[in-house]
């Protein structure tokens, strides 16, 4: 029988994490009596460091059950870092681990056809959203473009998977040895390969609470995930720079000869358009240069990427 563990991230999550606890102790409770999971399955919510009463919930819903577990870090490290800090924990208990959002936007009953897949030797099943009916066209179409970026720039990420997923035992000790400080998980499970499929749900609102993904972060997640993947911005660079130096060229030779034929004066507004032409691409070069670079201090500096202050689980 498949020992199931499930990992929730939760940062300020205490307004949902009643109705959370309560569907899925239902969805437990009948897999436990159809014997699809064991009896020692187990929900691990990560308090990712949370400003209100998480923590509190989350060790009430211990106390109340012993299908629930808690795994509290030591500060805010963000949801990537919770998420994997929760597969860490408990990768060598489970037999698979299913990773979900704490706001049941993720759709719980899809858990019962990624557990299929599992048993018929899938090692790692992605959740996919079907439709994005439930965002804003604003998001629509920055996620779009956001995936079809990464894919030109040779990132194997799945198309409108965001991090509900299960993965096998072998797939975590294989995402184990991937040892980056910049995490962007989506990019870096195709890495670990192994057999995989893709479970299709419909994603909804989000239950209570407000969305930990404002505009803001969501861009840098998306820049952290592009230059995290792929170096090929670096590369664009170097071609932007080789077509304005052959531009550039032809340009002052057509100056040259037309200042000798035609009497031409040597022109200001010509160098002026050069200069801040060249000017706005050479900061745009080292922006993507000093993006790449703040990612190698921090890989250097190899700071670890989660601290398990506590780990409260019913043997
Ligand atoms: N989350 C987290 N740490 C953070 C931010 C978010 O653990 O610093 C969790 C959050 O509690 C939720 C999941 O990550 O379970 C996804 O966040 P959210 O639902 O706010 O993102 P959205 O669905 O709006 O993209
Ligand atoms: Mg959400």
């Amino acid at each position: 029988m498949t020992r199931l563990y499930m990992v929730v991230p939760c940062y300020n999550e205490e307004l949902v994490l009643d109705e959370t606890s309560q569907r899925l102790k239902e969805k437990y409770e009948s897999l436990m009596a159809s014997g699809k999971i064991s009896t020692d399955s187990r929900v691990v919510y990560v308090n990712d460091g949370s400003r209100d009463k998480t923590w509190e919930k989350i060790q009430e819903k211990h106390a109340e059950d012993k299908i629930f577990s808690g795994v509290n870090l030591s500060r805010n490290r963000g949801h990537q870092n919770a998420l994997l800090a929760g597969l860490m924990t408990v990768k060598d208990l489970a037999d698979c681990v299913i990773s979900m959002d704490a706001d049941l936007q993720d759709d719980i009953n899809a858990i019962d056809e990624m557990l299929e897949q599992y048993e018929a030797g899938f090692d790692v099943v992605y959740g996919v959203r079907d439709n994005r009916d439930t965002d804003t066209a604003f998001k629509r179409g920055t996620a779009g473009m956001f995936y079809g970026l990464m894919k030109k720039l040779g990132s194997e990420s799945v198309d409108n998977h965001a991090d509900f997923r299960l993965m096998s035992q072998r797939a975590l000790d294989g995402l184990a040895e991937f040892r980056e400080v910049n995490l962007f998980l989506r990019g870096m499970v195709p890495l670990v390969g192994y057999k995989s499929s893709t479970v299709y749900y419909k994603r909804g609102e989000r239950f209570a609470g407000e969305s930990k993904y404002p505009l803001k972060k969501m861009l840098s997640f998306a820049i952290d995930g592009i230059t995290s993947m792929s170096a090929t911005p670096l590369r664009l660079i170097f071609w932007a720079g080789f077509i304005l130096f052959i531009l550039a060229v032809i340009f002052g030779v057509i100056i040259v000869i037309q200042h000798f034929v035609e009497n031409t004066a040597w022109g200001w507004s010509s160098i002026m358009a050069a200069i801040v032409g060249f000017g706005g691409v050479q900061l745009l070069a080292l922006g993507i240069i000093g993006e790449y670079i703040g990612k190698i201090f921090l890989e250097v500096k190899a700071r670890p990427r989660f601290i398990v202050q506590e780990f409260i689980n019913e043997k």
